[in-house]
Order: C-alpha cells, then sequence, then structure tokens
C-alpha cells in the first residue's frame, strides 16, 4: 500500500509578513529535508502534488458572507467589515492572495481525506494543513479556513467514523467545536492548558453536548510538561479511546509547538517525546490522514515532521542532516546539523505538583468520560 505525501511549491507565493511568527518557509525546508532523505522516492511513497479546492468545498463549513470577505481582503487590503470577521492587523493579517492560500491549504487536506478514505493507501500527509482555530464566520489563531473540519466533513459525507487527534500546543477549538453536539467523530486534544494559554478553551470539563457528550476529549497540561509525563498521560488516554470507539479513520494534527524552544508556548517537549507519541499513533491507526499544525522555530518543524514522514513509511533515519538539505537551511540562518539535536529543557522545581495535575486530569477523563464511549 502507498502513502502519499501531498505539497506545492504553490505555497510560497503567500506570506502572512515578515514581522509574523508563522513562516511558509517551514513547508518548504521540511519538503527539502524529507526529499534529501529519499523519502519520496520510496516504493510506498506517492508524491502527490496538491490541487486547490474549490469555493463549495470552502462553503461546506464556512458561511458565505464570511468566504466573501475573505476573497476580498485578498487583494491585502483592510476593507469595511474586515475586522467583524477577525482579519486584520495581528494574529491574521490580510495579505496579497490569502483566499488562494486558503484554497491551497484546504485542497490537500482533501485530497489526503480521500486518498486514505477510497482506500487507495493506509497514510496521506498534507504538512501545510492543519490550521484548527478557524471558525464558520471567525478567522483565528493564523487560520482563516478550518481545513481538518472540511476533511472530516468529507470522510464524514463518505460514512466514515472519525477520531480527530490533535497534538498541537495550542487546544484544537475550532474542531472541537464544529463536533460539539456529534457521536461521529471523536476529537481528542492534548495542548498546554487554557488557564496559560491562546486559545483559553480545552478544559477537561469540555467534553460535548447531547449526542456528543463524552465525544470531545480534553487534556490540557500544565506550563514546563515535559516529554516524561506528557507520553504518559497519552498512553493513558489515546489508545484506550481509539480502541473503544474503533474509527474508520485516524486525522492527527501534528503541530509541533509543544517543544521547548519554541518561541510561543511553555512545553517542555523534545523531539524525542513526540517521537514515541508518533511511533505510538502508527500502531494505533490503520487509516492516517495526518496534517501539519503549529511550529514557530523552523527547524524543530522541518525535523520533527521529516521524522514524523519516516514513521508513517517505517523508515529508521540517519543522525547527520543531508548536504542538500543543510546548504539550504543555512541560507536561512539554521545550524543544527543532526537530527534529534536541540536543547534539553531544565527540569522544572514544581514537577512534583505538575505531576498530581496530569494525574487529576487523566483520572477525570477515565471516571468521567471512558464509562460513556468506551
Ligand atoms: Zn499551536
Amino acid at each position: 500500500m502507498k502513502n502519499a505525501f501531498i505539497y506545492t511549491d504553490a505555497y510560497f507565493d503567500f506570506d502572512y509578513g515578515p514581522t509574523h511568527p508563522l513562516k511558509i518557509i517551514r513547508l518548504k525546508l521540511t519538503y527539502e529535508l524529507i526529499r534529501g532523505y529519499g523519502l519520496l522516492k520510496l516504493p510506498s511513497v506517492q508524491f502527490t502534488p496538491a490541487m486547490k479546492a474549490n469555493e463549495e468545498d470552502l462553503a461546506r463549513f464556512h458561511s458565505l458572507e464570511y468566504l466573501d470577505a475573505l476573497k476580498q481582503s485578498s487583494d491585502g487590503r483592510l476593507h469595511g467589515g474586515s475586522i467583524s470577521y477577525g482579519l486584520g492587523p495581528g494574529d491574521n493579517p490580510v495579505f496579497p492572495g490569502l483566499f488562494d492560500w486558503s484554497l491551497w491549504v484546504t485542497g490537500a487536506t482533501l485530497q489526503a481525506a480521500d486518498f486514505v478514505s477510497e482506500g487507495r493507501g493506509d497514510a496521506a500527509f498534507n504538512i501545510a494543513g492543519g490550521l484548527h482555530h478557524a471558525h464558520e464566520a471567525w478567522a483565528s489563531g493564523f487560520c482563516y479556513v478550518n481545513d481538518p473540519v472540511i476533511g472530516i466533513l468529507r470522510l464524514l459525507d463518505q460514512g466514515k467514523r472519525v477520531i480527530y487527534l490533535d497534538l498541537d500546543a495550542h487546544h484544537g477549538d475550532g474542531v472541537q467545536k464544529a463536533f460539539y453536539h456529534t457521536d461521529r467523530v471523536m476529537t481528542i486534544s492534548l495542548h498546554e492548558s487554557g488557564a496559560t494559554l491562546f486559545p483559553g478553551s480545552g478544559f477537561e470539563h469540555e467534553i460535548g453536548e447531547g449526542a456528543g457528550e463524552g465525544y470531545s476529549v480534553n487534556v490540557p497540561f500544565p506550563p514546563y510538561t515535559d516529554d516524561e509525563m506528557y507520553t504518559w498521560a497519552f498512553e493513558e488516554v489515546v489508545p484506550p479511546l481509539i480502541h473503544g470507539f474503533m474509527p474508520d479513520v485516524v486525522v492527527t494534527q501534528l503541530g509541533v509547538d509543544t517543544f521547548y524552544s519554541d518561541p510561543l508556548t511553555n512545553l517542555h517537549l523534545t523531539i524525542r517525546g513526540y517521537e514515541k507519541i508518533l511511533r505510538r499513533i502508527k500502531t494505533l491507526c490503520k487509516r492516517w490522514v495526518a496534517l501539519g499544525g503549529g511550529g514557530y522555530d523552523v527547524s524543530n518543524v522541518a525535523r520533527a515532521w521529516t521524522l514524523a514522514w519516516a514513521i508513517m513509511n517505517g523508515i529508521e533515519l540517519e543522525e547527520e542532516l543531508p548536504e542538500s538539505y543543510l546548504a539550504k537551511a543555512a541560507k536561512v540562518g539554521l545550524r543544527e546539523r543532526r537530527l534529534r539535536e536541540g536543547l534539553k529543557p531544565p527540569i522544572s522545581p514544581h514537577r512534583g505538583e505538575m505531576e498530581g495535575e496530569v494525574k487529576r486530569v487523566v483520572t477525570y477523563i477515565k471516571e468521567t468520560i471512558f464509562p460513556k464511549v468506551i
């Protein structure tokens, strides 16, 4: 069976702006590192050029008024009313072509969903996707169009049961909200607590409503949570839910802003913890749609998503990064020469308290959610 890697250099026609933390160059660097390791020439890999979605695809979730506002803002200027859709200076700037950018990202996610859903392969990866904060008529957290929601809706249209698993440091609020009242999608988000990080939601007691009660699962972590605490909580919560729900497809958001060196967040994960989680996901998910997500230390993004793609394909990588990548990375000021190189987080003096908090959350989930859904 094949795995699809979906990508296009067309992403570089777009730019959030020189001071914005989301750098589209991270996608190019990831592609270059994956290519440098030879991971696009494997017999198991089908390289798939991304294709744009169409407007009707976006309208499956977003309001027409909002899509009109996005289109209007694609000239790179603010228009009257743009602010009321969350657009403007700050997190969600208007930049030339932002509507086209959204069509490319969503198109690639739909290609990934179709590839897996139609049984053309076991897994597909859209590194540009995972823009989990966008709401029906509201841009939020660097996200204009919610490609995970639109991809999941496509899977539901095809009769699939879906688990959405979100590893980003920020709560996957837009996706949770879209499926808060249904039991056909289970959303599981592991993230830094909303008490200390945007978007301020994702507490353990947000469990879904009506038919969806028990099908929204949140694992909030205190700041400075490390690999050991994170992987422990993952193991306690995620495998039993996947085994209990028995999804046809798992959609993962693989944000890497959980890492110690990420400038926007306060978790203390390393690439080694991330690797453990990805290896576990590989054993848990027979049909896997993988999306990108956050990650504001560009070097982490390229290395972690390359490692993720290698794991998806059952390949072990050399620790030395390929020369072809190093030359390109050096041009944007990146110095790391090894795959798993990185700063080691200090051990928090409050580790005991933090462990207690993580255990409390896990116990809450086991007592409140497990009896409803397993
Ligand atoms: Zn994030």
